[in-house]
C-alpha cells in the first residue's frame, strides 16, 4: 500500500496502525480475526494494515514463517511484532544504584546491568555510566543505537515535565537545573528520545501493567527505601502534579515536633519510616553496619527488634496512607521498595493504621498488597512507558519508510 500524500487520511491510518501495534504489544501474538476483534476495524482494514506493517518490518506472521498452520494451529493466528522494530530502553537511578535493561517491543528483556554507584553525588559520573552499560547491553543483544525507539529514565526526585529539568535543590543536589534526557543522548552520540520521570512513577507503572497492580485502574504506589515516595495512577492514568511533585508521600507531616528532614520541614514521615532512621534505631542491637538488605533478612528470620521498627514505619507509613486513601479512594496499595514486599511487619503495621484510621467504606474497598517485581519495576515502568507511546513508535517507523 502506498503513502497516502494528504493529511486526512494519513491520521486515519496512522492512527489504526497505532490501535494494531497496541493489541499486537498487549496480546503479545494475535490472528487477524483477534484483532479485527480488539481494535472494532473491519477484516479488509486489519488484512491491509498488516501486509503494510510486514512490508515495512514491523511485524512478522509466524505461521507464514514456520508453517505453524500445517501444524495444527490455525492459518495467521501468529502475528506478533518483529524483534527488528526496534528495542526500549530503561534507565533506572536509585541514590547509590544503577540498572539498566533493553527490551524488545513485547517488553521482552534482551539485557540486564546493575551498577553500585553514588548518584547522588555526581551526576555526571552518573550519566556517563549509563551511556556505557547502554553500550554493553545493546552489544550483548546484538543492537545497535539506531536499534533503540526510546528511552526512559527514572531519577530519585520531582522531575518539571515540561522542562525535563530536576526540580528540587534539597533532594538530588548535583542534577539540579540539569537536563539528564539531553545529556545522556548527548553521551551516546545518538539522537534518542529519552523519557524522565520519578522512580517511583516507573514503579507505579510497572506494577500497574506486570506485577501487583494488574488489573486495577486506581492505584497508589509506596517505594519504600532510603526515601518515600509514592506513584498514583487514577483512572489508570499517572498523576504527576503541576510540578512533577506529586506523591512526595515521605514528607507529609508525622510530627510537628520530629527532626529537621532533608528537605528542611519538620517530622516528615521519612525522618521516623525512612530507612536510615530504622538502621540508626538498630545500632544499638545490631551495630554500625546493618544495611537495609540485612535489615530486611533479620526480620525474615524472625528478628524481633527489626520486625519491631518495620511494624512501628508501617504505622507510620499506614496512618498518612488511611489519610491519602480517604482523599481518593484508590482499590489497591501496593508497597515496595527495598523495605516492601518480602517482610509482612511493615504491611501488617500499615493495615492496622488503616483499619484504625481510614473510613470504613475507604477500609471495605481498598486491597493492600506487598509489590510483586521487587528492584526491577522502575526498570520495568520505564520499559512499558517507552513501548506504549505507540505514536512516536508508528511516526517514527512511517517516516523513515516512506
Ligand atoms: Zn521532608
Amino acid at each position: 500500500m502506498s503513502a497516502s500524500p494528504d493529511n486526512a487520511p494519513l491520521s486515519t491510518r496512522r492512527r489504526n496502525r497505532v490501535q494494531v501495534l497496541d493489541a499486537l504489544r498487549s496480546s503479545g501474538s494475535a490472528s487477524r480475526a483477534d484483532l479485527a476483534r480488539r481494535t472494532g476495524l473491519s477484516r479488509s482494514t486489519i488484512s491491509g494494515l498488516i501486509s503494510e506493517l510486514i512490508a515495512d518490518g514491523l511485524v512478522v506472521d509466524r505461521a507464514e514463517t514456520a508453517g505453524v498452520g500445517a501444524q495444527g494451529g490455525r492459518p495467521g493466528a501468529l502475528l506478533s511484532l518483529d524483534r527488528s522494530a526496534g528495542a526500549a530502553l530503561a534507565i533506572d537511578f536509585g541514590h547509590t544504584h544503577l540498572r539498566v535493561a533493553l527490551a524488545d517491543l513485547s517488553a521482552e528483556i534482551l539485557a540486564e546491568r546493575e551498577l553500585k554507584i553514588d548518584v547522588d553525588g555526581s551526576a555526571s559520573a552518573a550519566l556517563d555510566a549509563a551511556a556505557k552499560l547502554t553500550r554493553e547491553v545493546l552489544a550483548e543483544a546484538g543492537l545497535g543505537l539506531e536499534d533503540l525507539i526510546g528511552a526512559a529514565m527514572g531519577l530519585p526526585g520531582p522531575i518539571d515535565r515540561a522542562t525535563g529539568a530536576v526540580g528540587s535543590s534539597v533532594i538530588l543536589p548535583d542534577w539540579v537545573g540539569r537536563n539528564p534526557a539531553v545529556e545522556f543522548a548527548e553521551r551516546l552520540g545518538h539522537p534518542v528520545g529519552v523519557i524522565v520521570d520519578n522512580d517511583a512513577n516507573l514503579a507505579t507503572l510497572g506494577e500497574a501493567r506486570f506485577g501487583a497492580g494488574i488489573g486495577a485502574s486506581d492505584v497508589v504506589y509506596v517505594k519504600v527505601a532510603s526515601g518515600i515516595g509514592a506513584g498514583i495512577l487514577l483512572s489508570g492514568r499517572l498523576h504527576r502534579g503541576a510540578a512533577g511533585s506529586a506523591g512526595e508521600l515521605g514528607h507529609v507531616l508525622h510530627d510537628p515536633e520530629g527532626e529537621i528532614c532533608r528537605c528542611g520541614n519538620r517530622g516528615c514521615l521519612e525522618t521516623v519510616a525512612g530507612a536510615s532512621t530504622l538502621l540508626r534505631l538498630l545500632q544499638r542491637r545490631h551495630g554500625p553496619d546493618l544495611t537495609t538488605r540485612g535489615l530486611v533478612e533479620l526480620a525474615v528470620a524472625g528478628d524481633v527488634g527489626c520486625r519491631r521498627v518495620l511494624v512501628d514505619a508501617g504505622r507510620a507509613i499506614g496512618r498518612a496512607l488511611a489519610d491519602l486513601s480517604n482523599v481518593l479512594g484508590p482499590e489497591r496499595l501496593v508497597i515496595g521498595g527495598d523495605l516492601g514486599g518480602e517482610d509482612s511487619s511493615l504491611l501488617d503495621g500499615i493495615q492496622e493504621s488503616l483499619t484504625r484510621f481510614a473510613l470504613p467504606a475507604v477500609l471495605g474497598s481498598v486491597e493492600l498488597v506487598g509489590g510483586k517485581l521487587g528492584s526491577r519495576a522502575e526498570l520495568l515502568g520505564g520499559l512499558s512507558l517507552v513501548i506504549g507511546d505507540t505514536e512516536r513508535l508508528s511516526s517514527a517507523r512511517m517516516g523513515s519508510t516512506r
